[in-house]
C-alpha cells in the first residue's frame, strides 16, 4: 500500500507477481517500472478496462474469489466481442486494509480464469482506500479482422448466445433478501466470458457486442453505429426457466431487455452464415439463437408474444410491463 512501502511490496510479491497463465510474449512481469510485452507485426493490441466499485458493483460482503474472477471475467467478455484473443492484464487495486484471507481468495479468483484463457497479469498498481478493483485487459486480433459494432446492415440475423436475465434475476434476488439458487447466482458472480465464440465469429459475424446493460441497450449500441434499426422477437429471445417463469407471472420484460452484467455475446451476421453459425455453436457447446433481423428503418421494434409490436427506446423499455 502507498503508506507501506514494504508490506507493498510483500503483499504484491506474495498474490500478484505470478498469476495467470506463463507466456512467452511477456518480456518482463510484474515486478520492474513496466512491464515489457511483445506484439506480433501485422496484429493490433485490444485494449479494454472495468472498474467494479464495491457497494455498487459487487456486495460488500461478496465472496473474494467471486470478485477476483468477475473483475477479469468482465473484461475477457469486451475482447471476446471484438473477437481479439485474450493475452494480458494489469491490476489496479484499492484496499481498505490488507486482508490476507481475502487477497488469497481474491487472487484465486482472477488467476483461474487468466489460466483458462492463457492471460498473463503483468503489472498492476496496489492503493489504501474504499474497496475497488480496476481490471485492464489487453488481446491481440488481426485489426481488419475485429468485429466492431458499426457494420450490421439490413436482413442480417441477430443472434445471442447463452440465455438472457439470469445475471438481473439472481440480483433481484439478492437485494430482495430472498435464497437464490447457486446456479443462478453463479449467472451474477462469476460469468463466464464467450472468448471462444468471439474468436471464431470472426469474418462471420458483421457486428457484435457483449451484453453487459441488457439486449435492448446493448444492440441499441449496434444500431446506432451501423446507421440501422431492427425488429426482435420476444418469443425467441433465451430464457432459463427461472427468468421465463418470473416473466410469465410478471408480464415483465425488463430482465432480458434491460437488466446487466449476463455477459453474453450479441452478434449479427446475413442470413447465409446461420447454418454455419449453428454448427458453431454445436461445436462450443454454446447455445445460439436467432432473435431478430436488421432494418433499414432507424429504432428497435419489440414483436411482443401476444403478436403486438413496440418500439423500445433507450429510457422506454422498462415501461412496458403487462403487455404479455
Ligand atoms: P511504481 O511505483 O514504479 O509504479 P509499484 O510500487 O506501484 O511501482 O509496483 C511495483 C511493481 O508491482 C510494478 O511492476 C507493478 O506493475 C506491480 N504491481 C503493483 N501492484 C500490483 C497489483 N495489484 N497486481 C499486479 N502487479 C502489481
Ligand atoms: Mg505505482
Amino acid at each position: 500500500m502507498d503508506n507501506q512501502p514494504r508490506s507493498e511490496f510483500d503483499l504484491i510479491g506474495r498474490f500478484f507477481a505470478d498469476l495467470g497463465a506463463h507466456r512467452a510474449d511477456v518480456l518482463l512481469g510484474v515486478g520492474d517500472d513496466c512491464a515489457l510485452l511483445e506484439v506480433p507485426v501485422g496484429l493490433s493490441l485490444a485494449v479494454s478496462i472495468d472498474t467494479l466499485v464495491a457497494g455498487i458493483h459487487f456486495f460488500h460482503d461478496c465472496d473474494a474469489e467471486a470478485v477476483g474472477h468477475k473483475s477479469l471475467a468482465v473484461g475477457l467478455s469486451d475482447l471476446a466481442a471484438m473477437g481479439a484473443s485474450p493475452a494480458w492484464a494489469t491490476l489496479a487495486l484499492t484496499l481498505p486494509e490488507r486482508n490476507d484471507d481475502w487477497l488469497a481468495a481474491f487472487a484465486r479468483g482472477f488467476g483461474d480464469l487468466a489460466r483458462t484463457y492463457g492471460v498473463r497479469l503483468v503489472g498492476g498498481d496496489t492503493t489504501r482506500g474504499p474497496l475497488s478493483v480496476t481490471v485492464q485487459v489487453h488481446g491481440l486480433v488481426r485489426p481488419a479482422a475485429a468485429v466492431r459494432r458499426d457494420g450490421a446492415r439490413p436482413g442480417d440475423l441477430v443472434w445471442v448466445s447463452g440465455t438472457l436475465g439470469d445475471a438481473g434475476l439472481a440480483l433481484r434476488h439478492l437485494r430482495e433478501g430472498d435464497p437464490v439458487d447457486p446456479a443462478l447466482r453463479a449467472r451474477l458472480e462469476r460469468p463466464d466470458p464467450r472468448v471462444a465464440l468471439g474468436s471464431a465469429l470472426r469474418g462471420i459475424a458483421t457486428a457484435m457486442i457483449d451484453l453487459s446493460d441488457g439486449l435492448a441497450g446493448d444492440l441499441g449500441h449496434i444500431l446506432a453505429a451501423s446507421g440501422v434499426g431492427a425488429e426482435i422477437d420476444l418469443a425467441a429471445v433465451p430464457l432459463s426457466s427461472a427468468v421465463a417463469s418470473r416473466i410469465a407471472s410478471e408480464g415483465d420484460w425488463s430482465l432480458p431487455l434491460s437488466s446487466g452484467d449476463d455477459y453474453e455475446l450479441c452478434f449479427c451476421a446475413p442470413p447465409e452464415q446461420a447454418s454455419l453459425i449453428g454448427s458453431l455453436g454445436n461445436t462450443l457447446s454454446c447455445a445460439l439463437s436467432v432473435v431478430g433481423r436488421i432494418r433499414p428503418e432507424p429504432g428497435l421494434v419489440a414483436r411482443m408474444p401476444s403478436g403486438e409490436s413496440i418500439t423500445l427506446t433507450n429510457a422506454g423499455y422498462d415501461h412496458f410491463s403487462d403487455n404479455t
